[in-house]
């Protein structure tokens, strides 16, 4: 069963359901905080970002300190 992800149109709040196809098509999501029905598939999840590049900032560390 995949996971997907709905945005409420009520409320705005993103939340996953572990549903099917045929229950996501049925409109069976609601949302969890509000309890509405009125929910959008959130296809941003999809969206994976091409390229990408390592973003390992480097951990600054203590300089070396004045040890007289
Ligand atoms: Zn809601």
């Amino acid at each position: 069963m995949p996971i997907f992800e709905f945005v409420c149109g009520q409320c705005g709040r993103t939340f996953e359901e572990l549903m099917t196809f045929a229950q996501m098509e049925a409109g069976e999501a609601a949302c969890p905080g509000c309890g509405s029905s009125q929910v959008q598939r959130n296809l941003s999840s999809f969206a994976t970002g091409t390229g990408g590049g390592g973003g390992t900032a480097p951990v600054g560390g203590c300089g070396s300190g004045g040890f007289t």
